[in-house]
C-alpha cells in the first residue's frame, strides 16, 4: 500500500510513502503518520489518500514509521476545503495543514495534547452505605473540623434522583467547604474518604438549562421572514440593519431554527473581543449545545473542541474567529458571518492569507448551507454583490426600542486651532458634552485608532526622528513603560535623554495616541474612573474581559480606544461619543481608506445611546466639509457606496477587479529590487498591463527584509487556474535563476 501525505511544508502538497502491511488496517484518509523527510527529520502528517501502486519513477520510496492517530482527525468534506483554500489562495496542502490542524495533534512539536485530570473523593467501600456513615462519624468525635468537613461532602456530592452522596471533586469540595487540605487529607488517612484522578474536560461548561429565545419585533420579524424568502432562491444573504436593531436577536432565531433540523450553525466574529459579550447571549438559549473556539484558548482547549466535533455529541452551535472556518464538522445548516466588513476576517501571515468571510461561503456550498453577511457598514464587495443579484438583501434601519440613530456633531478643529479657540485634543465643544455627560450620569466612549503615547517623537533643531533598526518606520513613544517601540516588529528601544544627532535635550511628541487621551481625561475629570481598550492594555485575555466587564457594570465611566472599541459591543449607558481625529483615519494610503473611514466612524458612532436614549457624536475633524465625512454625518451609505464604486471601477479596484499581491523579499536591498523587477517583466510578457509596479512599500523593510510589492490587478470573471499557471512557472524560472528569496502571494488582499 502506498499513501500520499501532507506535511507540514510550503513545498509541494503531497508525498508518497509506502506503508508497512502491519499498519494497513490503521490507514484511511485524514489519518496522522509519522514519517521521514528530507535528512532525517520527522514530522507529523496528515494521509490524503491511498494509492494502489507506486509512482512511476521513484526510486526510494521511504516507509511510514508510526500511525499518529486512531481515526480519521478530518470529516467530510474539509479535505475537498483545503484543497480549495490552497488553490485559491495560492499556498501548499502542507501550508493549509499546519495552520489548521491544532498543533497538539502534531507530535513533532511541544506540547502534544494531554488530558486534563482532576482528584474527586468518594466514600472508602467500607464507609458507602448510609449505615456505615454513622460509623464514620463516630470515628471524629473529637475532630470537629473533620466531622463538619465530612457533613459538607455529604451535602455538595449528592447525586440528583438518588440523593445519595457519590463524587465531587477535591478542589470544588475544598472551595464550598472552606476547609483546609489537612483536615480532608486527615479523612483520607483515616480511610473514610478516597481520592481518584478523573479525566475533565478543559472547555467552558454551559449549562444544559436554556430559555426561550426573545421574540422579535415586527421589524425583525419581517427581516426574519424576508431573510427565510430569499434563502429560497439564494445561498447568501446581506443582512444590512443598523447599529442596535436587533440582528443577533434574528440570528439566534436561524440558529435555532437549524438545530430543529439536526444541523450545525457556525457564528463567525472577527475578533476576540466581541465573543464574551456575544458567547453571554447565547449560551442564555442554547446551553450545553454551544462550543466557543477562539485565538485566546490554548492547544489543549482547541483538540478538545476538535475532538468533541469529531464525536457523537457534538457541539451543535460553534461561536468562533475566523479559523473555526476549518472546524470538523459534521454537517452545517448556516453559517452567520457577523460585522461581516471587519478587516479582521483576513489571515494576513502566515499563508493561508484567506479571508474568512470569502471561504466561509464556499464552505457552506460545500454543506449546502445558507450565510448571513450582518453588518451596519457593509463591505463594498458585498453590498455590491446584493446590488447585482448575487446575494439577497435584507434591510433593517429601525433600532430596538425605535431609538433614533445618534446626532452626529462635527468641528472643525483647523478653524478652531487658527482661532486659537483649542490647544490639546480636546474641542471645547466636546469638553462641554463630556461634562454634561458626566453630570447625567452616562458614560463616554472616546476614540483614537492610534496605540501609545505619541505616534513619533521629533527634534524640532535637526528634524531627527528615531526609527526602528530593522524596519523602515519611525516609532511610537509609549510612556507608562518609558520606552520606543516598533509597532511592526516590537522591538522596543530606551528613549533618548537628548537627540543623538545634534543633543538637543528637547525631543517633541508628534501626534497623540490612547495612552496620552488618558493621562489627559485625568487631567480633566480627576476621580473619575478611566478604562483603555487598545493592544497594549488587552495582551491576556483575562484584562480584555475586564476592562469590557467594568465598562458594562458603569464601574468605569469613560472608555477610550482604538478601533477595537467600535465592533459590535452593546453598552447601554453610553450618551455620547468622541470621534477625536477623523483625518488620521482618512490618510492612508490604501484604496480602502475611505470605505474603512467611514465604516470605523460609522460604528464608534453606533455606540452611543443604544436603547432608551438617542445619543450624541461630536466628530473632530479638518475638512468637516470633505464628501465622506458628509456621508458620515448624513448616515448615508449609499452615498458611500457610489462614491466609492465610481472611483473603483476607474482606478481597476475591486468589486470589479481581483487583486493579487505578489510580495518578495530579501536581506539586501538591491537584491530585491533587481528580482521585482525581473519578476514583474516576466509576468508582463503574460499579462500586460494588468501587472502594477514592483513598488516599495509604504514600510520598505520588515525585520531586515527589504520588500518589494507587484500588484495584479485581474478581471473578476477571468479563469483563476489559468492564472496560477502562469504565477507558478513565472515563480519557478525565478527560483531557477535568483536561488534565494522569499515570495509570497496575497489574493483579494486586505490593507
Ligand atoms: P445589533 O446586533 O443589530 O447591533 P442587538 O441584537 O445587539 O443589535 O440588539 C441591541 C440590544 O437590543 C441588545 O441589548 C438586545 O438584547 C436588545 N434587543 C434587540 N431585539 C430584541 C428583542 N426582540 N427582544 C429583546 N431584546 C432585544
Ligand atoms: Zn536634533
Ligand atoms: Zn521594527
Amino acid at each position: 500500500m502506498y499513501i500520499e501525505v501532507i506535511l507540514p511544508v510550503p513545498l509541494a502538497d503531497t508525498y508518497t510513502y509506502f506503508v508497512p502491511p502491519e499498519m494497513e488496517a490503521q490507514i484511511v484518509s485524514g489519518v496522522l503518520v509519522a514519517v521521514d523527510f528530507g535528512k532525517n527529520k520527522r514530522y507529523s502528517g496528515l494521509v490524503s489518500h491511498i494509492r494502489r501502486t507506486p509512482p512511476e519513477n521513484m526510486p526510494a520510496i521511504k516507509p511510514v514509521l508510526a500511525v499518529e492517530s486512531e481515526h480519521s482527525i478530518l470529516r467530510m468534506p474539509q479535505l475537498r476545503f483545503w484543497e480549495w483554500i490552497s488553490r485559491y489562495y495560492l499556498c501548499s496542502l502542507g501550508e493549509v495543514f499546519k495552520a489548521v490542524v491544532p498543533s497538539g495533534f502534531h507530535a513533532e512539536r511541544t506540547g502534544i495534547y494531554i488530558q486534563k485530570t482532576e482528584s474527586f473523593l468518594r466514600f472508602t467501600p467500607l464507609y458507602a452505605t448510609p449505615d456505615s456513615e454513622k460509623e464514620a462519624f463516630s470515628l471524629l468525635k473529637r475532630a470537629a473540623k473533620q466531622e463538619q468537613l465530612l457533613h459538607s461532602f455529604i451535602q455538595y456530592s449528592r447525586a440528583g434522583v438518588s440523593g445519595k452522596p457519590e463524587e465531587i471533586s477535591r478542589k470544588e469540595l475544598l472551595e464550598k467547604s472552606g476547609a483546609s487540605p489537612v483536615i480532608l487529607n486527615a479523612l483520607v488517612e483515616k480511610g473514610i474518604l478516597e481520592s481518584r484522578e478523573k479525566p475533565v474536560s478543559r472547555l467552558q461548561n454551559f449549562s444544559r438549562e436554556t430559555k426561550p429565545l426573545n421574540k422579535l419585533n415586527l421589524f425583525q420579524q419581517e427581516a426574519y421572514n424576508a431573510l427565510i424568502q430569499n434563502f429560497r432562491e439564494k445561498d447568501v444573504c446581506l443582512l444590512h440593519g443598523v447599529t442596535s436593531s436587533g440582528k443577533t436577536e434574528i440570528y439566534t432565531h436561524l440558529i435555532h431554527e437549524t438545530i430543529q433540523k439536526g444541523r450545525q450553525a457556525l457564528y463567525l466574529l472577527p475578533e476576540i473581543a466581541l465573543t464574551e459579550q456575544i458567547t453571554g447571549r447565547l449560551k442564555q438559549f442554547f446551553g450545553d449545545k454551544l462550543g466557543v473556539y477562539h485565538s485566546k484558548i490554548n492547544s489543549h482547549e482547541r483538540v478538545e473542541i476538535w475532538n468533541n466535533l469529531l464525536g457523537n455529541e457534538a457541539y451543535e452551535v460553534i461561536l468562533g474567529v475566523r479559523s473555526s472556518i476549518f472546524l470538523p464538522f459534521r454537517d452545517l445548516g448556516l453559517i452567520i458571518v457577523d460585522e461581516e466588513h471587519e478587516p479582521g476576517y483576513k489571515q494576513q501571515d502566515p499563508a493561508p492569507r484567506y479571508h474568512a468571510r470569502n471561504a466561509a461561503i464556499l464552505l457552506a456550498s460545500m454543506h449546502g448551507a445558507k450565510v448571513v453577511l450582518g453588518s451596519a457598514t457593509p463591505a463594498i464587495e458585498s453590498f455590491h454583490n446584493a446590488q447585482t443579484g448575487k446575494y439577497g438583501y435584507v434591510c433593517l434601519d429601525k433600532r430596538f426600542e425605535e431609538t433614533g440613530l445618534p446626532r452626529i456633531i462635527p468641528v472643525n478643529v483647523k478653524e478652531l486651532r487658527r482661532k486659537k479657540k483649542m490647544k490639546g485634543i480636546f474641542s471645547p465643544l466636546l469638553q462641554e458634552k463630556m461634562q454634561e455627560t458626566l453630570q447625567n450620569g452616562e458614560q463616554i466612549l472616546l476614540f483614537q485608532n492610534r496605540r501609545g503615547f505619541a505616534p513619533s517623537l521629533n527634534c524640532k533643531v535637526c528634524d531627527w526622528t528615531p526609527r526602528c533598526r530593522f524596519c523602515d518606520i519611525s516609532l511610537t513613544y509609549h510612556k507608562q513603560y518609558h520606552r520606543l517601540t516598533c509597532h511592526y516588529c516590537g522591538r522596543t528601544y530606551h528613549l533618548p535623554a537628548e537627540c543623538p544627532e545634534c543633543g538637543n535635550p528637547d525631543l517633541k511628541n508628534i501626534g497623540f495616541g490612547t495612552e496620552k487621551i488618558e493621562e489627559e481625561m485625568h487631567l480633566l475629570f480627576p476621580g473619575v474612573s478611566i478604562e483603555r481598550m487598545d493592544a497594549d492594555t488587552t495582551r491576556t485575555r483575562k484584562s480584555l474581559e475586564e476592562i469590557i466587564s467594568r465598562f458594562e457594570t458603569g464601574e468605569a465611566r469613560i472608555l477610550i480606544g482604538t478601533q477595537m472599541i467600535s465592533k459590535g459591543l452593546d453598552f447601554e449607558k453610553v450618551g455620547l461619543v468622541g470621534i477625536l481625529n477623523a483625518d488620521a483615519l482618512m490618510n492612508f494610503p490604501d484604496f480602502r481608506a475611505y470605505e474603512r473611514a467611514y465604516q470605523l466612524m460609522s460604528q464608534v458612532s453606533g455606540r452611543a445611546g443604544r436603547r432608551k436614549k438617542q445619543g450624541e457624536v461630536i466628530l473632530q475633524a479638518s475638512h468637516p466639509e470633505h464628501p465622506l465625512i458628509q456621508s458620515v454625518l448624513q448616515q448615508d451609505y449609499r452615498a458611500m457606496y457610489e462614491m466609492q464604486t465610481e472611483e473603483r471601477q476607474l482606478f481597476r479596484y475591486p468589486p470589479f477587479y481581483r487583486l493579487i499581491h505578489i510580495v518578495l523579499k530579501h536581506k539586501k536591498e538591491e537584491a530585491v529590487s533587481e528580482i521585482a523587477g525581473a519578476f514583474a517583466t516576466l509576468l508582463r510578457e503574460k499579462l500586460g498591463d494588468r501587472v502594477v509596479g514592483p513598488d516599495k512599500p509604504a514600510v520598505g523593510r520588515v525585520q531586515n527584509w527589504y520588500i518589494r510589492k507587484i500588484v495584479l490587478k485581474i478581471e473578476t470573471q477571468a479563469s483563476l487556474n489559468f492564472l496560477r499557471e502562469i504565477l507558478t512557472a513565472s515563480g519557478r524560472e525565478m527560483l531557477l535563476r535568483y536561488k534565494y528569496f522569499l515570495l509570497q502571494y496575497d489574493v483579494d488582499p486586505v490593507g
